[in-house]
């Protein structure tokens, strides 16, 4: 068989470094070893009845052919209606997009505007894949580290330093993967006073998370609070995280009708659409009562406040409190440099999140994942049982580091 050579676009990427953890625990679990798996980024509940009706009434009608490549009207009219509640502005069809997930619509979105060398500011820590997906683009990414002092947010003065006349976008993740920050309006306003002197920039504003959020005021998206920079700004989001729906495989997203246009273009030569099913099922998800959204936030508010705790509680860790998502980003800056029973020392989160996977049967993902060490993500989307048995866990082997 003659050598397998990928294209460069592959061999510049890494594969996911959340899904390879998965992997291994689902590799140590097939062992038969019981781990106490805090490494899932998604909803541990069922996807609500209503909305897998909506998917088996839509069958049902025979919607199980190709739809337009910007989807459904009633998908179409859901997101419309969804764009202008969350961020007051106003959205045309030719201004929102779809893609299968919310991590399609982003990696569309480079595809369709990214050059060689052309530059994609990311503040970390960040979501896992950004990075990779700027490399697999051509792009270059400029990662900017926010640390605790900025509540790991990116700040005016270090946005306006990672500005160059090669920037394509800069992307905003609120409420953040994995570190839960929020960005305030005051904070937002900020940034966007930066972005108006900087018109060729566009603004890539996730916001996957924000339904789970912890503040009294929903999450506040950038376009809201810069209506100006609306022709600069994609909105992204889907129905993953808000409505426990990560295998149906639904995003969308908001912006400028030419950007949009261009998404489109190539989606129509890359799926042509989603499924029509999950179209179906994300346009009740959208329209229908949103109880279970509230509901599973209280839930998710209980698993963080026994968390953050619970982690405070042990000498060496420090976390600091989410304000949104169901994550949890924990400083062990206290254990580097400890040695473990074995005689192991520990010298990077790496190190330690292996030891904790051995010693106390508990999956993290460290921190070097994410762009900012030495720290480790843990994930409140499982039950209160599994975080407090993996607190008391961790606690009794951070105890027997020296
Ligand atoms: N953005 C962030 C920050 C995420 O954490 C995820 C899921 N892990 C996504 C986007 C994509 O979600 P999906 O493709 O399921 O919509």
């Amino acid at each position: 068989m003659p050598e397998f050579v990928p294209a460069s676009r592959v061999t510049r990427i890494k594969s996911s470094p959340s899904v390879a953890a998965a992997a291994r625990v689902r590799e140590l679990k097939a062992e038969g070893r019981r781990i106490l798996d805090l490494t899932v980024g998604e909803p541990d509940f069922d996807t609500p009845q209503h909305i897998k009706d909506a998917a088996v009434a839509a069958i049902g009608r025979g919607e199980t052919k190709y739809t337009s490549v910007t989807g459904t009207p009633e998908l179409q009219k859901a997101i419309l209606q969804t764009l202008e509640r969350k961020t007051g502005q106003q959205y045309t069809p030719a201004e929102i997009t779809i893609g299968g997930g919310g991590k399609q619509v982003i990696f569309t979105a480079f595809m369709a505007t990214l050059d060689q060398g052309d530059e994609v500011v990311i503040p970390a820590p960040y979501w896992v894949s950004y990075p990779d997906m700027v490399l697999a683009n051509e792009g270059t990414p400029v990662i900017v580290s926010c640390g605790e002092d900025t509540g790991f947010k990116i700040s005016p003065e270090a946005l306006a330093g990672a500005l160059t006349e090669r920037t394509r976008w800069v992307i905003l993740n609120t409420p953040s993967n994995p570190t839960g920050a929020v960005y305030s309006r005051e904070e937002l306003a900020g940034l966007a006073a930066v972005l108006q002197d900087h018109p060729s920039v566009y603004v890539l504003t996730d916001e996957i998370y924000d339904e789970i959020h912890f503040g009294e005021e929903p999450i506040t998206s950038l376009v809201a609070v810069a209506p100006e920079l609306k022709d600069r700004v994609l909105v992204t989001n889907g129905v993953s995280k808000a409505y426990a729906m990560t295998g149906w495989r639904l995003g969308y997203a908001g912006g400028p009708a030419p950007l949009v246009a261009a998404i489109n273009k190539l989606q129509s030569q890359m799926s042509s659409c989603p499924s029509s099913v999950s179209q179906a099922a994300a346009a009740a998800a959208l329209t229908s009562d949103q109880s279970f959204v509230r509901e599973s936030l209280e839930v998710y508010r209980e698993r963080r406040d026994t968390a953050v705790a619970g982690l405070n509680a042990v000498d060496g860790l420090h976390c600091w409190t989410p304000d949104g998502a169901f994550y949890a980003y924990v400083n062990c800056v206290g254990v580097i440099g400890k040695t473990a029973p074995d005689g192991r020392r520990i010298t990077t989160d790496e190190d330690f999140t292996l030891y904790l996977l051995e010693a106390a049967s508990v999956a993290v993902i460290q921190g070097s994942a994410y762009g900012l060490s030495p720290y480790f993500r843990i994930s409140c989307s499982t039950g209160l049982p599994v975080i407090e048995e993996s607190i008391a866990a961790i606690e009794k082997a951070v105890t027997a580091l020296v």
